[in-house]
């Protein structure tokens, strides 16, 4: 069998991956073993698996590899926040964030190499869309991750607590890949993190999120950006399609499906100068959701050189959300400020060569020089 035969079996989901030990005629516990090692160990070779017999070892290096993505750079500031430049197969490039908070290490991953829903103040979106990522690229996002605190820091702990698919990409159109990539980050045998510590936003595909609740249960950000359909027809063309009420009537059915009914909704709002920040855009936005337990984030809007809009203002960001607390919400400020290694929201587009360039420059710095580092509040 050659090379590109062989069955890459990071992107297994748990079923998958016992389904191929099945077919070996292995007993279900060699996938969690196996799963063990290249999870929680970061082995991707068959021959380090000690507990499992050389006769086997050498068969599954006949049949199968572990291929994560080529790691092309990693950025990496004084305060542990570290960004990842991730080349996946036909050589585009994607990337990763990890934001260290004092309670928790989030990582954001993406689900596509581009994205083809053309939101007009997102950087990912003005790239178009190349491709869906394999959930071998998008857990190897992860993996990755996870080996490069194993190798500089010896930790072993889990450093990444909580993972938002909040990178390149809509992941609800990437549907299956993403199910088994959170499947996996989920499982106690891979990396074992809480469902209300992986969240999957979404910028409203209703007929999928309407199936998502059939396949897991994690936490589901949406990405609102406006109280109404006219105006979220100008940032969020797909609203077009799914409008507002039906994308609230579907988050509501996902949440009313949870198994624990305490769950809100994070609704993500992206203010612009002078677009979507009055004081009369906040009462709408408190109106609208009255009915829809959720959490408010509120996102500066972070610039990129493509797009004419502006961040909003200090005193409009905190106009907005004063009103929305003295409504009776908790409204959070996602503060942005990885946008010196681009690497804030938004701003994610994977240019090997525009990037690189940039990369080089940063490393010249050694990054000292970046002292606010990337921050990211997300309520809980
Ligand atoms: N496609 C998904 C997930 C990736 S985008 C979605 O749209 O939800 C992740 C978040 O970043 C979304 O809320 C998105 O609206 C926001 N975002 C995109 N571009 C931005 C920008 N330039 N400034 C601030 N937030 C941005
Ligand atoms: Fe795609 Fe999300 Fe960007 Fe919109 S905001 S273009 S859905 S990545």
């Amino acid at each position: 069998m050659s090379q590109v035969d062989k069955v890459n079996l990071l992107g297994l989901s748990p079923a998958k991956l016992e389904a191929f030990f099945a077919e070996l005629g292995e007993k279900r516990f060699r996938a969690q073993q196996v799963s063990q090692w290249i999870h929680q160990h970061g082995i991707d070779q068959f021959e380090q698996m000690s507990n499992l017999s050389k006769p086997l070892r050498i068969k599954l290096a006949e049949i199968a590899e572990i291929r994560p993505p080529e790691l092309v750079q990693q950025l990496e500031s004084t305060d542990g926040t570290r960004k990842w430049l991730i080349r996946v197969a036909g050589g585009s490039c994607v990337e990763a964030v990890f934001i260290p908070e004092k309670n928790r290490g989030t990582l954001c991953v993406s689900s596509q190499v581009g994205c083809s829903l053309d939101c007009s103040f997102c950087a990912t979106g003005k790239q178009g869309f190349q491709r869906d990522l394999t959930a071998a690229e998008i857990i190897g996002q992860l993996w990755l991750a996870a080996k490069s605190f194993r190798d500089l820091d010896g930790q072993s702990e889990r450093v990444v607590s909580n993972v938002v698919f909040m990178g390149m990409g809509e992941p609800l159109l990437n549907f299956d890949n993403v199910v088994d990539a959170i499947h996996l980050m989920l499982d106690d045998h891979a990396y074992g993190l809480s469902k209300r510590r992986v969240t999957l936003s979404t910028s409203g595909v209703v007929p999928m999120l309407d199936q998502l609740g059939k396949h897991t249960d994690v936490s589901l950000a949406v990405s609102l950006h406006a109280p109404n359909d006219a105006l979220r027809n100008e940032l969020v063309p797909i609203n077009k399609k799914y409008p507002i009420a039906m994308l609230l009537a579907s988050v509501k059915g996902y949440l009313a499906g949870l198994p624990d009914k305490h769950r809100s909704a994070t609704i993500e709002y992206t203010l612009i100068d002078g677009v979507n920040d009055r004081p009369e855009h906040a009462r709408e936005l408190a109106e609208l959701l009255h009915d829809v337990p959720s959490k408010i984030n509120l996102i500066p809007f972070n610039p990129f050189s493509l797009s004419d809009y502006r961040r909003v203002s200090n005193n409009s960001l905190y106009r907005f959300r004063d009103i929305l607390v003295e409504a009776g919400y908790t409204a959070t400020i996602r503060t942005t400020r990885g946008d010196d290694i681009d690497a804030a929201c938004g701003q994610l587009a994977g240019m090997v060569n525009d990037r690189t360039r940039r990369s080089e420059r940063y490393n010249r710095d050694t990054l000292a020089d970046i002292s606010e580092p990337v921050r990211f509040i997300q309520g809980e």
